[in-house]
C-alpha cells in the first residue's frame, strides 16, 4: 500500500521512473521534455509528472500511478510552471542533496520562485555570525542547527503560505535522507556532480576535506 505523502520516494516509483527514462532516451542520448520540447540534460532535472493527478484515492491504482501513458517526463522547472498554473493550493517539498560544491544552492537559485521557502545551512550560518560562510564557529553550531530544525518543523506542519520548500543539505546517508523525506513528504533531488568537479571548485584544503568526507560517507 502506498501513501501519497511518500509515493514519490518509494522504490517502486523510482524504478518505474528509471524505466521510463531508459525507454524515452532518444538516439542522441537525450530525454525530451514533454512540456517545452527541449532536451533535459541532467537526470536530476527530470520529473515524472502524472497527467491525471495522484490523490490519496488513486495512489494505489496501478492504472493511474504506474501507467506509462499517464506519466510525462518533464523539466523540474516546467513541472513547477505546470503546477503553478493548474493546481488549487498545494505545497511541495524538495530535499536537494549532494556533495559540498556540487551546485545545490545554484540549482535552487535557478529553479525556485521568489516566494518559495528555502532552508540553506550556509545562509543560516550567515544569519547568526559575520563570517558564517568561510568560518563556522563550533560554539554556534547548536544555535544554527536549532534554527534549521525550527524551519524543518514548520515545513513538516506546512505552516505558512509557501508553495514550494527546498531543504538544501549534504545528507550523504540514504537512511537519513529517507527518514527526512518521509517526515516531510518530500521528493529528493540528488545533485550528483562528479567528485573531480566538486574538488576543482573547492576554495581551500578544508573544503577538499569536506568533499572527501562526503564521498566516503555517501559510498559507504
Ligand atoms: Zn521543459
Ligand atoms: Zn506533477
Amino acid at each position: 500500500m502506498f501513501a501519497l505523502r511518500t509515493f514519490y520516494q518509494s522504490k517502486d516509483w523510482c524504478a518505474f521512473r528509471e524505466r521510463l527514462i531508459h525507454e524515452r532516451t532518444d538516439d542522441n542520448g537525450e530525454v525530451i521534455c514533454a512540456h517545452c520540447g527541449k532536451p533535459i540534460y541532467k537526470k536530476y532535472d527530470i520529473i515524472g509528472h502524472h497527467i491525471k493527478e495522484l490523490t490519496e484515492d488513486n495512489v494505489n491504482d496501478a492504472l493511474v500511478a504506474f501507467n506509462p501513458d499517464n506519466v510525462e517526463l518533464i523539466h523540474f522547472r516546467c513541472h513547477n510552471i505546470k503546477h503553478q498554473r493548474y493546481d488549487g493550493f498545494r505545497q511541495y517539498v524538495y530535499i536537494v542533496h549532494g556533495a559540498p560544491c556540487a551546485g545545490k544552492t545554484t540549482w535552487v537559485i535557478n529553479n525556485a520562485y521568489d516566494d518559495d521557502l528555502i532552508v540553506d545551512m550556509d545562509r543560516l550560518w550567515e544569519s547568526v555570525c559575520f563570517r558564517g560562510r568561510e568560518d563556522k564557529p563550533n560554539r554556534l553550531k547548536a544555535n544554527v542547527f536549532g534554527l534549521r530544525d525550527c524551519l524543518i518543523e514548520q515545513i513538516k506542519l506546512r505552516k505558512g503560505k509557501w508553495r514550494n520548500a527546498y531543504v538544501i543539505g549534504m545528507y550523504p546517508l540514504a537512511s537519513e535522507r529517507d527518514r527526512l523525506c518521509e517526515m516531510l513528504g518530500a521528493r529528493c533531488i540528488h545533485i550528483d556532480t562528479d567528485k573531480s568537479v566538486c574538488l576543482s571548485r573547492a576554495v581551500n584544503d578544508d573544503w577538499c576535506g569536506y568533499i572527501e568526507d562526503y564521498f566516503e560517507a555517501f559510498t559507504r
